[in-house]
């Protein structure tokens, strides 16, 4: 619990919000408007006292976006979302590369965690492998009022840790990124089966500069998405609104659910498989959401980069309309720090190399180390971590469901592993 939330407007006033909790001696952690971020890393430390802690929402904070024509860059605003900053590049006919599937993102929070598309080409499909400059606020000596803003630059050794900073660093208060010229993407679904996928990777992934897989193992399909870069003048004008990112009524996800609960109290495998079958059926039929006009009406789907991606309509979806929700609401290389669970940072110092700059950058720029949380102190400083969050482990019976058939028994697959596994059986 936080009882000091201030909504600093300008850079000034988060640079005063800074140097208050530097000279107080308070944790610091920046919420954004969207707070999409899934760990607890945007969570103070939990055993400070209510007046030991302050939260610096960015969600008043001024949203400039500057681009820069000649130079083929853009500055944005922290607080900026991804479909303003997209939007406004693409109206000076330049694009940002790459970018989230999904937009309801910020600036701020993107570059805290590492979000990405989808791309091995040229810099790579995460959007901080674009970024050339950024703007901290960092705490600092009395005789520098307390917090300073730096202006980090291409050469800067700061650079890396400061585009991945997980919000430990200090305060962004901007961020600069690299553009290209404006281009279309071209999209198609080949919904196949999945014999091979482990070889088809990475020539997918070659051929295919935004492309990416969907598996489902069990209906033995995998979805390679050849997904292109097309010179802006071609034709179409195509829209991909994603299906999972569409507002559904709560209703339809109600009686999905109630469907799989009744298929999985009779035991009735066909059932489930049908349900699974005729979801696919359906991704299928619309395209995922791609749209040519108002509809889908076939391959490939071609329009400007930001109407391909990110998506996000339900983020958009009128607020009286209460029968209608996100699907994840009530929601749930290398792992992905907005992402994974504890289970997926075990042994995280040896998944990224750099690992020791970043903490060294970390006890340079917040000596003091004003912006910790439980989660990063946890896995940065070697502090237990926490096994139960996120990674199952049976080792009995009770760990399962023994009152509906399911048993602590060995993987089918992996003989050596324990996994809750249905046993007509063991039934007691
Ligand atoms: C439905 C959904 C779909 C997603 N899809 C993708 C995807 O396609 N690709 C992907 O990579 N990720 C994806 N994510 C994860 C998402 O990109 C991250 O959670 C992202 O950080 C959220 O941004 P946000 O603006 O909501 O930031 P928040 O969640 O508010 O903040 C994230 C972190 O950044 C810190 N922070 C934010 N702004 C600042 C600032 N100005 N200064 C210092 N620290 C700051 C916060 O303290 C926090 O620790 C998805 C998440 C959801 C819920």
């Amino acid at each position: 619990m936080v009882s000091n939330l201030v909504y600093p407007k300008t850079e000034e006033e988060l640079r005063l919000a800074v140097a208050n909790a530097t000279n107080n001696k308070l944790n610091v952690k920046v919420v954004t408007k969207f707070s999409h971020i899934i760990p607890k890393l945007a969570c103070p430390i939990a055993t400070q006292t209510v007046q030991n802690a302050i939260l610096i929402s960015t969600e008043k904070y001024a949203s400039t976006i500057s681009v820069d024509a000649a130079n083929m860059t853009v500055t944005a605003d922290s607080r900026v979302s991804i479909r303003s900053l997209i939007d406004k590049v693409e109206e000076e006919e330049l694009s940002l590369v790459t970018s989230p599937y999904w937009e309801g993102v910020t600036v701020g929070g993107i570059i805290c965690t590492g979000a990405h598309g989808s791309s091995w080409w040229g810099n790579g499909g995460a959007l901080h492998d674009h970024v050339i400059g950024i703007s901290l606020i960092v705490p600092a000596t009395a005789s520098d009022g307390y917090a300073k803003i730096i202006r980090i630059q291409p050469q800067d050794p700061l650079l890396n840790a400061a585009k991945v900073s997980l919000g430990m660093l200090g305060v962004i208060s901007k961020v600069t990124f690299s553009l290209e010229p404006a281009f279309k993407r071209s999209i198609t679904y080949n919904f196949t089966s999945d014999d091979l996928i482990e070889e088809q990777v990475f020539d997918h992934a070659k051929k295919h500069e935004f492309g990416d897989i969907q598996w489902y193992p069990s209906r033995r399909t995998a979805v390679y998405r050849y997904d292109d870069r097309f010179p802006l003048s071609s034709p179409g004008d195509g829209v991909n609104d994603f299906l999972g990112f569409q507002s559904k009524a709560i209703l339809v996800s109600q009686s999905i659910r109630s469907s799989e609960k009744s298929f999985e109290n009779a035991r009735n495998v066909n059932g489930k498989c049908t349900l699974a079958s005729s979801f696919l059926g359906y991704k299928k039929l619309i395209a995922n959401g791609l749209k040519d006009n108002l509809i889908f009406t076939g391959y490939p789907v071609v329009g400007r980069r930001g109407k391909m991606q990110p998506s996000g309509s339900s983020l958009y979806s009128s607020s009286i309309r209460i029968d209608q929700a996100c699907s994840w609401d009530p929601r749930i290389k290398g792992p992905h720090w907005a992402k994974n669970r504890n289970v997926a940072f075990f042994d995280v110092q040896k998944k990224y190399p750099n690992f020791r700059k970043f903490v060294a950058s970390k006890k340079q720029l917040d000596p003091q180390n004003l912006f910790p949380s439980d989660w990063s102190d946890q896995i940065l400083f070697g502090r237990q971590v926490n096994k139960g969050d996120g990674c199952a482990i049976f080792s009995e019976d009770r760990h399962c469901s023994p009152g509906k058939g399911y048993f602590c028994l060995t993987g089918i697959v992996y003989r050596e592993a324990r996994v809750c596994r249905y046993s007509m059986s063991s039934v007691y």
